[in-house]
């Protein structure tokens, strides 16, 4: 059985490294799928999930922003945060959450993107540690 060599970097370290089946990750373009003998492409990934399929076994990933390397046999995720949704702190994400959520109630709060993403990043979080995501 071909299998893919699936491995996820943050600028914090190795997430994840090993052998799975099917990758199902979060494009900027929208959800997308790999198997083994894929055709290489190169695509961003926007603040999301990722679904490694190992036989019977689902390991379920938070993904930041960041990029994909597909190859036949392999995955390589590039990211500026992820972890496995196991190790997600709820409660720390929520912090998170209300923090964002009372900057984009201020009126001269300036960085709307940024407190915006940080929002999305712990609500994601909040859901894959929950795996309350709607697919
Ligand atoms: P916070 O404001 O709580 O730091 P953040 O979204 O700004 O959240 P990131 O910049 O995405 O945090 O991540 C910084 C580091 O902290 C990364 O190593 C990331 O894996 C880890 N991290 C952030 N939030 C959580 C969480 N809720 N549970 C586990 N690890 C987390």
């Amino acid at each position: 059985m071909e299998k893919l060599k699936l491995e996820i970097v943050t600028p914090d370290g190795l997430v994840y490294s090993g052998e799975v089946d099917e990758v199902t990750a979060t494009g900027s373009e929208g959800e997308f799928g790999v198997l083994p003998g894929h055709a290489p492409f190169l695509t961003t990934l926007k603040i999301g999930m990722l679904i490694a399929r190992k036989g019977n076994e689902v390991i379920y990933f938070f993904i930041n922003t960041g990029y994909a390397e597909v190859g036949p046999d392999k995955v390589v995720v590039l990211a500026d945060s992820a972890e496995r949704a196991e190790d997600i702190d709820v409660e720390r994400a929520k912090a998170a959450m209300k923090r964002a959520e009372e900057r984009l109630k201020k009126r001269e709060e300036i960085d709307f993107a940024r407190a915006e993403s940080a929002l999305e990043r712990a609500t994601t979080r909040i859901q894959i540690a929950e795996r309350r995501i709607v697919r």
